[in-house]
């Protein structure tokens, strides 16, 4: 679930227009890892080493099966992204908040035997603005109705880059851009950018929708055509994430634009500017800006780093009398559109039956999984690894 699925479910249930934090914090025991029988002994290939693909191998490494990962980019994480030389905390370029309880941090882990004592933020904002009509104005009334969960003192990535890929760090190979998939024999092959052929048994792809979508790999044969109209039905628009450090904290906890429930429940997308720093072990003044979705795409398409960051405290000027610019400092910017292998922020507004239909395996040899896959939890880390268990359980029980 993410925060827009609370904002629609809260409205639905006639919770008025915000929603309770116990909705964010429920976490059912369907959540948990389940156990099973394992019915397979083949190897696996893995296209994409996000959330998903590192999960999938980590996953198929506790159950002792062969498999190999096989990632487009240079680097590990997909959507997972951080710096640690900007601030003195590390910051998330891409996923950031944990939309969920984050006692999923040690589900998902799935090992008793490793300490998940992981430090938490309890992220209620307490100052809250909304820019209206041209004017700032205050709604602190309004936290008393959010709150989410954020790392301390890591980030998304960071979780999986300490927890996951040490374990699974050399059957991870980067660099490799998958271009076609031939499922037609006995064992599936795979051919990268380079024309080097891969094959097994069984392959769990975690791409992007938009690579699904803009055929940046080919199968043999051709993929059912309820799958291939169930991916141009679903919207993956622009997503962008800047941090700007000043030398004085002039901005609120959270500021967000236009009537808030509107902001927040605006199913086109979302534009969030907050206090990075809210709650970490940090003196230095950096806000965020997220947003996804059509009020990110006037960010988005500015493809020159100055023109953005000037664009953007253009616009903060003219809420803060221009301290802004008077007290800029540095700034970091991450186009998640710019990305080659991701091209776009996360699904949105998708039909269920569609993620479904996206998510059913193939001939009992492709498998798929990412927040693409889930049904619930699109657009969030958590669901894009609960996809991963739940293909590698599909699979490992070789039902076919
Ligand atoms: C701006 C932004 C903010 C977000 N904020 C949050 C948040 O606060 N909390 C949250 O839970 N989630 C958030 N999300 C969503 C979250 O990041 C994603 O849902 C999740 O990381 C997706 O993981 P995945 O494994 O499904 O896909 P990805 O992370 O996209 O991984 C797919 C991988 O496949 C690779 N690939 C693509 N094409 C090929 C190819 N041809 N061959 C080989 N490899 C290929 C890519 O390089 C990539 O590494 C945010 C996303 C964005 C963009």
């Amino acid at each position: 679930m993410n925060r827009k699925d609370f904002i629609q479910r809260a409205s639905a249930l006639g919770l008025g227009v915000f929603f309770l934090p116990s909705f964010i914090t429920g976490c059912s025991e369907e959540d948990d890892i389940p156990t099973f029988n394992v019915n397979f002994d083949g190897d696996v290939l893995i296209i994409g080493a996000g959330a998903a693909g590192i999960t999938a191998g980590y996953a198929l490494q506790q159950y002792g099966i062969n498999f190999q990962i096989l990632e487009a980019s240079g680097v590990v994480g997909g959507r997972m992204k951080a710096i640690d030389n900007f601030a003195d905390f590390p910051i998330d370029l891409g996923a950031e908040w944990i939309h969920t309880n984050p006692n999923v941090l040690a589900k998902l882990i799935n090992d008793e035997s490793i300490n998940t004592d992981i430090g938490i933020i309890n992220y209620k904002p307490e100052s809250l603005q909304v820019w209206k009509n041209d004017e700032l104005k205050k709604r602190n009334f309004y936290t008393n109705f959010y709150g989410e969960y954020k790392f301390k003192n890591t980030t998304w990535f960071s979780y999986f880059n300490d927890f996951f890929v040490p374990q699974i760090q050399s059957n991870i190979q980067l660099d490799t851009v998958i271009r076609s998939v031939d499922y037609s024999g006995e064992r599936v092959l795979v051919t990268d950018q380079n024309g080097n052929e891969y094959t097994a048994d069984r392959l769990i792809i975690t791409v992007p929708v938009t690579v699904m979508q803009d055929g940046d790999i080919t199968f043999n044969p051709p993929l059912p055509t309820n799958k291939t109209q169930a991916f141009s039905r679903i919207n993956m628009p622009d997503g962008i994430k800047v941090f700007i450090e000043f030398s004085e904290k002039f901005y609120p906890d959270m500021m967000f634009d236009g009537p808030l429930f509107e902001a927040l429940s605006d199913t086109e997308g979302e534009k969030i500017y907050y206090d990075a720093a809210f709650r970490k072990d940090s003196n230095r003044n950096i806000l965020g800006l997220f947003s996804v979705g059509e009020p990110s795409s006037q960010y988005a398409r500015i493809t020159d780093d100055n023109e953005l960051i000037q664009f953007i405290l253009n616009e903060l000027d003219e809420r803060f009398d221009g301290t802004p610019s008077r007290t800029y400092i540095q700034h970091v910017t991450q186009n998640w559109s710019q990305e080659p292998f991701i091209r776009g922020s996360y699904t949105h507004n998708g039909e269920v039956e569609d993620y479904e239909t996206m998510a059913a395996s193939v001939n009992n040899k492709l498998f798929f999984a990412g927040e693409t896959y889930h049904t619930e939890n699109t657009a969030t880390v958590h669901g894009a690894a609960q996809t991963a268990y739940a293909a590698v359980e599909e699979l490992l029980l070789n039902r076919a």
